[in-house]
């Protein structure tokens, strides 16, 4: 379903607003795979009390796949959920673009796959009761939430 929405997810897992004054140190971290994961959460561990300090986690994704357990879900030992996790904490921002897919997903009598998969999209998140979000009419549609505590 994914595939035909350009979006982004940005989680945050350290915050460290600026204080007026102070200089502020900016990590961004893309991909939320196992190498962004650990370094995420090592960069968690010994920065989350650093005010100044910003690390920021993108990942095309909200969840991170345990491959090496892949081939129990195949082999039907364990379900797909068991080995998948999510990646967004409380404060995590969503960005998906395009989520007017050229004003069709208004329209009801459009129903090609791209647009039902748009417009489903956006119902999910605008119905997740974890997420505050509001859609932006600039370009095709700015779809942004907020994962909330
Ligand atoms: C079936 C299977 C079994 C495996 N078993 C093992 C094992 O037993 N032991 C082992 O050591 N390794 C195993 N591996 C390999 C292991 O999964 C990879 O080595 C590891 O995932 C690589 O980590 P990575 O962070 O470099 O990349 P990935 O884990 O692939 O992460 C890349 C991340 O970047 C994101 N991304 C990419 N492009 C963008 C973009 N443009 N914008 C935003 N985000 C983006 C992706 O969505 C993804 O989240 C296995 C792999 C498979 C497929």
């Amino acid at each position: 379903m994914m595939a035909a929405i350009n979006s982004i997810l940005i989680a945050r897992v350290a915050l460290g607003f600026a204080v007026t004054g102070m200089k502020t140190t900016r990590i961004v971290i893309a991909g939320g795979g196992f190498a962004g994961l650990y370094a995420a959460m090592h960069f968690d561990k010994r920065l989350a009390r650093r005010a100044d300090v910003e690390v920021t986690l993108i990942s095309r994704e909200n969840f991170i796949l345990f491959t090496p357990m892949l081939h129990e879900v195949a082999a039907g030992d364990l379900y797909p959920g068991d080995i998948v996790n999510p990646l967004m904490r409380p404060g995590g921002i969503l960005i998906m673009d395009g989520a007017l897919a050229g004003d069709k997903v208004a329209d009801p009598t459009q129903r090609d796959a791209d647009t039902v998969a748009v417009r489903d999209a956006g119902r999910l998140v605008r119905d997740d009761e974890k997420l505050t979000s509001m859609l932006v009419p600039l370009g095709d549609g700015l779809l942004a939430a907020v994962k909330l505590g």
